[in-house]
């Protein structure tokens, strides 16, 4: 296996899948689960920054770093670094029976990630869904009130409890249930979907109207809601950014009623959005905060974060095995490193520009109904014409086609919408370059 010129990315040099990945793709399809979404035939054989080389030698620009998770680029040579010395030291030892300093430290790095005058405590799990999972455990458990609030369009992961939250595609939650009972759905704000949109700004928010007119009033008492459980901008559900306002009123209303206010932050967290945290962006202090994907450059952790008066549940209450792995807690402090040295500002810088050439793009191709995002979390959704904006889901599907075969790596999201999630080290150029290959698809 020769080295590999990163710099020349993209670069097709056998018609993918090749035969080496056809080789890994066969096999693989015979004994792994048909649950799998694999939407193109790429079979990665190593990444390096926001690049990832297949099995046959070709390189793709990343631009879904596995899903929102890869913040510090693949196989970052620090990483590699705090992997490779944790692994020496020590695997694994259950950080829920005993000590170890990486949970710790990390622990004490994610408490101050929340303001505030009270100190917060942690939780770690696996994954994104664990951490929804032991969100919507406290919250009821330290509430003592059974009820919980989620979103149309909400994506919070497939185990029984998170399914039950997620609202985005019936296929999802088909012959699962019965799912974990007294969870409610509102519609999330979806501006460019909303014909109500008053000239000159503002919002009708039909969510809040929905809240406190049908919920409150015909269903359910404000007294037996423990939480609102909301994505700060909804990712797997066409990365919808709410108005601005959104989550400060949602939140005055969860306070008015002593109702918890939880942000999954799984996707959006860790600098994806520019910011550490996305409801930063939204002046909220959330009570809750669920975290996994990108904490710890694609090593599996999640983890929450709550006031130390929240998170008051009794020893043996909750825990997990593999939780706060050592090695995955050295990523995920070294990732946080980087995140503060460059990474968000770069996540920032590179969004505007990513957004700004998305926009131009917009101008000359009528099927780009709306580009929209924070950072480098930003969708372009497609549209059969701008006049109906009527959603067009196979034209968005050959667009991800169409990019992959010309070495861009994307995927959807919602119904018609391309995603946009880079790894937070891509840079001017990657953006540019991408760009450009996009403008050629879809002149
Ligand atoms: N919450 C959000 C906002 C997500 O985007 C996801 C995954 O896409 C999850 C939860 C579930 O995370 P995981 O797949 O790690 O269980």
């Amino acid at each position: 296996m020769g080295a590999t010129n990163w710099e020349r990315a993209p670069q097709i040099r056998v018609h993918p899948p090749g035969p080496e990945a056809r080789r890994v793709i066969e096999a693989d399809e015979r004994v792994t689960s048909p649950s799998y979404t694999r939407v193109y035939p790429l079979a990665v054989r190593r990444g390096r920054g926001a690049v990832i080389e297949d099995m046959d030698g070709n390189l793709f620009l990343d631009f879904t770093a596995g899903i929102a998770v890869c913040t510090t680029g693949h196989c970052h040579p620090r990483i590699v670094e705090a992997i490779h010395r944790q692994s020496e030291r020590l695997i694994h030892m259950s950080g829920t029976d005993f000590y170890y300093e990486p949970q710790q430290q990390l622990a004490e790095r994610l408490s101050h990630l929340l303001p505030g005058s009270e100190q917060h405590r942690v939780f770690f799990t696996n994954s994104g869904a664990e951490a929804v999972e032991a969100a919507f455990k406290l919250a009821r458990h330290h509430s003592k009130r059974k009820h919980i609030v989620a979103f149309y369009g909400a994506f919070h992961g497939r185990t029984m409890g998170a399914l039950s939250l997620t609202g985005s595609k019936v296929t999802q939650r088909k012959d699962f249930g019965p799912l974990v009972p007294e969870v409610s759905h509102v519609e999330f704000p979806y501006c460019y979907r909303c014909d109500e949109r008053p000239a000159g700004g503002g919002c009708c928010y039909k969510t809040l109207e929905q809240i406190e007119e049908n919920l409150f009033h015909r269903t359910v008492a404000p007294t037996e809601i423990a939480a609102f459980f909301v994505e700060p901008i909804q990712g797997e559900g066409g990365y919808i950014v709410p108005p601005l306002d959104f989550h400060q009123r949602l939140y005055a209303l969860a306070k008015q009623h002593g109702i918890l206010y939880i942000a999954d932050e799984v996707q959006t967290g860790m600098g994806r959005t520019g910011k550490m945290l996305a409801m930063e962006h939204f002046g909220v202090v959330p009570d809750i905060v669920c975290l996994a994907k990108g904490i710890a450059s694609g090593m599996p952790l999640g983890a929450i974060v709550a006031r130390e008066s929240i998170m008051d549940w009794p020893p043996g209450s909750h825990a997990s095995t593999f939780g706060g792995n050592p090695v995955s807690c050295a990523a995920a402090i070294e990732t946080i490193h980087l995140l503060e040295e460059e990474l968000i500002e770069n996540a920032a810088k590179r969004g505007v520009e990513l957004i700004d050439g998305l926009k131009r793009l917009q101008q000359k191709h009528s099927i780009i109904g709306d580009v929209r995002g924070m950072g480098l979390m930003v969708g372009m959704e497609i549209v059969k014409d701008r006049a109906t904006r009527a959603a067009d889901p196979p034209r968005r599907d050959d667009i991800v086609q169409a990019a992959f075969r010309k070495g861009l790596l994307l995927l959807g999201c919602g119904e018609s919408t391309v995603r946009f999630c880079p790894p937070l080290v891509v840079s001017s150029e990657q953006i540019a370059t991408a760009i450009g290959i996009l403008d050629e698809i879809l002149g």
